[in-house]
């Protein structure tokens, strides 16, 4: 019968770190963690994963229970680095090895109507919002949110795929055709001023401690350039900080939770959504920071102390989409920049390749 790895005590260097998911943010974390002393094995079905280049790697299935007792009793805790593992998979883990964060905020983060409803219980605001299950519930919340309006798949949207923007003559029920007519959340438009984000990170020894709050541009729904710190007033700005530490909290999570957030003209903070995982806007950490996102990852699930989130020096971070990498050598030539490539083969169009961050 399988037993329980419960560990109170700090899990010291030398011990091993199961990452589920082996793209760019597995691979910073196993850079990171063996930088520390840490070994780390990947689990991800996908033979050579950018992860899988720095660390030891099973190509296996999510889903294959075999794979996972072989994984958990290989590893001393563990983590994950997207919020699309399955639940299950989760739960198979936790009852033999420590799972941080565990399935319980995953399940949440994972499902953008339990997410909305789990930060509005918890007292933190959104944008309004509403299930939509058929016709009727859809016309209901066309009635009550209005349009403009945004319409999202609950579940497995990301970088805005799953979303449909409902402007003035827009047909609702075409729109949902298009996602599919799945169940969907809709959300009013928030007219915002700026994109922020939080990452904040609990450690198993029970201490939280956020980075700064850094603004956030988009393209195309995807993340072109983070900007840090934020310019923001410092009432705006402790704002964000507390949402995303009374976040983790009421998450009850151990490791990191990313807050996306609106920051309004009329001053208040809305929460866009949360990922209880390392966050592409916070790579800036590692060049600009005292503390990197991903060595506070570590830190945080292996209950060690957290380390101090003090900026360095301000930085702007931007993605290299496609085939922006191309130009790596121009990057390189920059004198306060550094260039952070993926490993990834195939350089397809929008696909997260690299980033640089600039040093101000
Ligand atoms: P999401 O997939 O929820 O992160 O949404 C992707 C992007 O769409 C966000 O970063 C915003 O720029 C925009 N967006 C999403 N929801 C809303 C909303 N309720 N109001 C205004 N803009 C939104």
């Amino acid at each position: 019968m399988a037993t329980t790895k419960t560990n109170t005590a700090p899990i010291a260097p030398g011990a091993c770190i199961g990452i589920l998911g082996g793209g760019q943010l597995g691979r910073m974390t196993a850079i990171a963690a063996v930088e520390m002393g840490y070994r780390c094995l990947i689990l991800e079905p996908q033979e050579g994963c950018p992860a899988s280049h720095v660390a030891d790697h099973i190509a296996g299935a999510y889903e294959d229970e075999a794979v996972l007792a072989r994984f958990a009793e290989a590893c001393d805790v563990v983590t994950l680095e997207f919020e699309n593992v399955p639940v299950d998979a989760l739960k198979f883990l936790e009852e033999r090895v420590p799972v941080r964060p565990g399935s319980h905020a995953l399940k949440i983060a994972q499902d953008r109507i339990l997410e909305k409803q789990f930060l509005n219980d918890a007292g933190i605001g959104t944008a309004p919002w509403a299930e939509i299950t058929d016709e009727q519930s859809l016309k209901d919340a066309i009635d009550r949110i209005g349009i403009p309006s945004v319409l999202k798949t609950a579940r497995f949207g990301y970088d805005g795929k799953g979303q449909v923007m409902l402007k003035p003559g827009s047909d609702p029920s075409k729109a949902w055709e298009d996602l599919g007519r799945v169940r969907c959340i809709l959300e009013g438009f928030v007219d915002f001023d700026c994109e922020v984000s939080v990452i904040t990170a609990r450690s198993a020894n029970g201490t939280v401690k956020a980075f700064p709050v850094v603004m956030n541009e988009h393209r195309d729904h995807i993340l072109y350039k983070t900007h840090a710190p934020a310019d923001l007033p410092t009432s705006t700005a402790k704002a964000a900080e507390d949402i995303a530490d009374k976040a983790i909290e009421a998450l009850d999570l151990t490791g990191l939770l990313a807050v996306e957030m609106f920051a309004c003209r009329d001053g208040s903070v809305l929460v866009n959504e949360v990922a209880p995982r390392p966050h592409n806007s916070g790579h800036w950490s590692i060049d600009a920071c005292m503390t990197s996102q991903f060595q506070q990852l570590v830190r945080a699930v292996c209950g060690l102390p957290l380390g101090s989130t003090e900026i360095l020096r301000p930085a702007e971070m931007t993605n290299l989409l496609g085939n922006e990498i191309d130009d790596w050598a121009a990057f390189l030539a920059e004198p306060n920049a550094q260039l952070h490539l993926y490993g990834k083969a195939e350089a397809k169009p929008g696909r997260k390749m690299g980033h640089v961050t600039r040093l101000k």
